[in-house]
């Protein structure tokens, strides 16, 4: 299996390439050439295997040039009972009938970024090897919350890799910050911006395309690599779980082979349900991939309309990780949709690059409107879906799962399509305790309380433990400080390397 950009500009390369290169060097993302497809015999297969093994026969089938034992390792080192919390790693919930919540959040950070960047540094390391690559690998992140300490902790002393993490100032929770600038390890840096999410992230995205920079990662031996979700390696393990979930309900007897479900995704960078959209190419079958959007609602326009505007003010709100205008992920979606149109993708980018918009032909449009259906929950619609989530299943869920509920309820309501339906569940409830606690217990019994306490409350209202990676975060010593204007995050990544905390 190769793997070529979506610009269309840069020769195809296997796995390991591509993964090692995170970005492809025309600014297009990495794609598969081929169609991966699995039978339904194959997938009901699948109803007898724990995680790890279902894992394997997803990720042999697209990262054909690893063998079975070096992705073993991989798969051993990511998804093991030391850094899940739970036997089933992404263990599904059945809440009634019709609708199960399959919780992604069982790794080292709480949330659902710990299913791709567990993995990612061991497809890397082995990519390298691979490869032939003396050099080391450095990560640059940018970061809304949870990429950023997910991939610190993937990463965190792992051999000739080095890791520097960009989040913005004022974007990320207290309890995202100080997971963040707490962090442990000799190869890892953290660097707040003076912006928000999509000057981090175009900040990073000029870093990987500027040759001086490339140049002066050289000298001290590194060259640079992504593990945000344009890697590839981020994005194909993503698809295991879509599977995983079908599979559990065919185990349930919940359903019957072949039956479709949908999945509902609280969305961002458009990541998350593009494995889904993967994981139904396969022959998953998938009726609906329902993208759930908070006011930050560009997708929800893009999928009705067919128009991508981002020319709209950034709003920052409750489900912090899901405040993004430019869905990166979405470029991969259309190279599909056209049949691997480069030109056209290429065309559509440099609109969106210039005027901030693009506009798809028609023909597309009605694809991703067969495909997709999506809807928003505003920050006021969020706090009382948690409470009614509580109230109706005595589950309680994040915000941003709060989203994907509240827009699954408008789904029914406006479609009275009755399919099975999975809502993915994308962080424990803990990791934005102010806002669920705000939910649950009422604003008068918590504005005066800092997260900290709040954290308290919830364990002890909800009666779950608080998770490990959480606990007295605010007694951990801050080891990183530094604060950058957006301009100056170039001379950041060279004091890293200057530095040789990386060494
Ligand atoms: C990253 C994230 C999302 C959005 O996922 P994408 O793959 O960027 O669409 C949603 N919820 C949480 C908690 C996240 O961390």
């Amino acid at each position: 299996m190769f793997y070529e950009s979506t610009r269309g500009n840069y020769q195809p390369l296997p796995s390991a390439g591509a993964i090692k290169l995170g970005i492809a060097p025309d600014g297009g993302l990495f794609v598969p050439t081929e169609k991966v497809t699995f039978s339904m015999a194959d997938i009901s297969a699948m109803a007898g295997l724990g995680y790890q093994d279902r894992a394997a026969k997803i990720l042999q089938s697209f990262l054909t040039d690893f063998t079975g034992e070096e992705l073993a390792r991989c798969i051993n080192g990511a998804y093991n009972e030391i850094s899940f919390d739970h036997p089933d790693v992404a263990p599904l919930v059945d809440l009634d009938e019709g609708l199960s919540v399959l919780e992604l959040w069982h790794g080292p950070t709480c949330a659902f970024k710990d299913m791709a960047l567990q993995i990612l540094p061991h497809f890397l390391v082995q990519s390298m090897g691979k490869t032939g690559e003396d050099a080391g690998i450095l990560i640059l992140v940018a970061t809304s919350g949870d990429t950023g300490k997910a991939a610190l902790e993937g990463f965190k002393d792992v051999p000739r890799t080095a890791i520097v993490v960009f989040y913005p100032e004022e974007g990320v929770s207290e309890v995202q910050r100080l997971q963040m600038v707490t962090q442990e390890g000799k190869n890892v840096g953290v660097v707040a911006v003076r912006g928000n999410f999509d000057d981090t992230q175009s900040g990073v995205k000029e870093i990987f395309g500027d040759p001086g920079m490339a140049e002066t990662a050289l000298k001290y031996g590194y060259k640079f690599s992504s593990a945000n979700s344009i890697n590839w390696g981020r994005l194909v393990p993503q698809i295991v779980y879509y599977f995983s979930a079908y599979a559990d309900l065919l185990k349930r007897g919940r359903l019957k082979v072949g039956e479709p479900v949908n999945f509902v995704v609280p969305t961002g960078n458009f990541g998350n349900i593009l494995a889904g959209f993967y994981a139904r190419q396969m022959g998953l079958p998938v009726n609906r991939l329902i993208c759930a959007a908070n006011d930050n609602n560009v997708l929800t326009d893009f999928i009705r309309t067919g128009i991508y505007d981002r020319n709209r003010a950034f709003k920052r709100t409750i489900s912090p990780s899901m405040d993004i205008l430019i869905s990166s992920n979405l470029e991969r979606l259309l190279f599909e949709l056209t049949g691997h149109d480069a030109p056209r993708v290429r065309q559509w980018m440099a609109d969106l690059k210039e005027h901030g918009r693009y506009e798809v032909d028609s023909t597309t449009r009605d694809m991703i409107q067969e495909l997709f259906w999506s809807d928003f929950a505003s920050d006021e619609e969020t706090l009382v879906s948690i409470k009614q989530n509580y109230n109706q299943y005595k589950y309680v869920v994040d915000t941003h799962t709060a989203v994907g509920l509240h827009v699954y309820r408008k789904y029914r309501e406006s479609t009275g399509d009755k399919f099975l339906t999975i809502v993915l569940s994308t962080a424990s409830p803990f990791k934005f305790n102010a806002s669920v606690t705000r939910a649950l217990l009422g604003e008068d019994n918590t504005n005066d309380k800092d997260e900290f306490a709040l954290l308290q409350m919830l364990a002890d209202f909800s009666d779950l433990p608080v998770p490990p990676g959480l606990r007295a975060l605010d007694r951990r010593p801050v080891r990183h400080k530094v604060v950058v204007d957006r301009d100056n995050m170039r001379e950041a990544v060279i004091d890293f390397l200057r530095a040789g905390d990386c060494n």
